[in-house]
């Protein structure tokens, strides 16, 4: 079978894949593994799941969250640690581990189509150095190639939506805590939040994720200079905007197509993070294809991805007033419960909020009822 796909989603299927004994090929368009550097935030979920491929990519611990808006503030410890990554050194260590288990990478293989052929599917694949085109055979093709997935597009998939992610790297100021993550809610920028990140004692990310890629950024450049920070390097990307499962497998003549990680928009839609929920949805196809279509980690996934867009919707259209009575409602009971609760488990955290601080509830479910219920994106 063949992943198209060299990152973090695509290694770790074709890892687990290799692994339960299946012949596994990894296409990469890239000619050397050297994916882009980015500074993100995990939860511990992924060390549970990654083990010591994932151990060599943290670079930081966080134990508490500070969240900011008008003037106000919360802090929220973590009972948990938090993890921040390094993404080539994750990548890279993921590769290694695929390939321990058996899989063949082939890098500098750019896919460009795939259609049936008897009982197979024939991949067409340029090699980018010499421009030539192959073709390749597999029963299954794996699509972990990404927001603007061509092997999602080839097999019928339709179009996701996505949303500008932007980033600067910066210094911190010598009193900044390196276990401490801040947030601002700003929402005349975004509907979404701004971060601070700490990778280490003197450097962290900030960053935003908005509706449009050059307002985005606008908005990021004016942040940094309010809060005197200057940018060393920036980090961006468009990333899926989850608006709905999106089913992982589709049959083409007589072979099957799979989508995992951002191709198949498995995408924290509160927080835009879709590290572990690539994890997870690699693990559920590979779960599939394993075990005759049959997997409970696809299910479980797809009730965390809804009750994260139930959230997002509800606090999508949130005015200054809302969001200073959200800081000012998160007591400490609602504090404990998002600290004990890591994010990849939405449904406890909302549970015990609701269970200790009615009121953010009812504020949520009037997000919902009267503003909250269009996700404006573009792509
Ligand atoms: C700046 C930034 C910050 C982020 N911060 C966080 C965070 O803090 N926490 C978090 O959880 N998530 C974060 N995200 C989102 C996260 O990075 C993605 O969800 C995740 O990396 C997706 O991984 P993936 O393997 O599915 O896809 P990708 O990493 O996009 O990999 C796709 C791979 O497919 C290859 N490819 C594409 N097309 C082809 C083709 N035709 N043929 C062969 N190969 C092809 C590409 O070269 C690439 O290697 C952030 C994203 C950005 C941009």
């Amino acid at each position: 079978m063949a992943v198209v796909g060299g990152s973090a989603a695509g290694f770790y299927t074709a890892g687990l894949l290799a692994r339960a004994g299946r012949d596994v090929r990894v296409l990469e368009r890239a000619e050397e593994l050297q994916p882009a550097a980015r500074t993100l935030i995990v939860t511990s979920r992924m060390r549970e799941m990654l083990g010591a491929a994932g151990e060599v990519a943290v670079v930081n611990e966080i134990r508490r969250f500070e969240l900011f808006t008008d003037g106000r503030a919360a802090t929220v410890a973590l009972a948990k640690p938090d993890l921040i990554i390094e993404r080539a050194k994750l990548i890279r260590g993921l590769a290694e581990q695929a390939q321990a288990a058996g899989a063949k990478v082939e890098l500098g293989r750019r896919f460009l189509k795939l259609e049936p052929n008897g009982h197979e599917l024939a991949l067409a694949v340029e090699r980018s150095r010499d421009g030539l085109q192959e073709e390749l055979r597999a029963e299954t093709v794996v699509g972990a190639d990404g927001a603007v997935s061509r092997v999602a597009q080839a097999a019928g998939w339709p179009r996701q939506e996505t949303v500008p992610l932007v980033q600067a790297i910066v210094r911190l100021p010598a009193e900044y805590p390196a276990n401490t993550v801040r947030v601002w809610f700003v929402p005349e920028d975004t509907p979404y939040f701004y971060w601070l990140i700490p990778e280490s004692e003197s450097q962290g990310a900030l960053g935003l994720i908005g509706e449009d890629g050059k307002e985005t950024r606008r908005c990021l450049e004016r942040f940094l200079e309010r809060k005197g920070y200057t940018a060393l390097g920036f980090q961006g990307a468009r990333i899926p905007a989850y608006t709905g499962w999106v089913p992982v497998e589709r049959r083409v003549g007589n072979g099957r197509v799979y989508l995992v990680g951002d191709a198949a928009g498995q995408v924290k839609v509160t927080t835009v993070g879709g590290i572990v929920t690539g994890f997870r949805g690699a693990l559920g196809v590979a779960q599939a294809i394993l075990n005759g279509g049959r997997s409970r980690e696809l299910g479980r996934l797809r009730r965390e991805l809804n009750l994260h867009l139930l959230i997002r919707k509800a606090i999508h259209r949130f005015e200054q007033k809302d969001y200073s009575r959200l800081v000012d409602l998160l007591n400490d009971a609602a504090r404990e419960s998002l600290g004990v609760h890591s994010r990849d488990e939405a449904g406890r955290v909302l549970w015990n909020i609701c269970k200790s601080q009615p009121r953010l509830l009812l504020m949520g479910l009037r997000g919902l009822m009267t503003r909250g219920t269009v996700l404006r994106t573009r792509t």
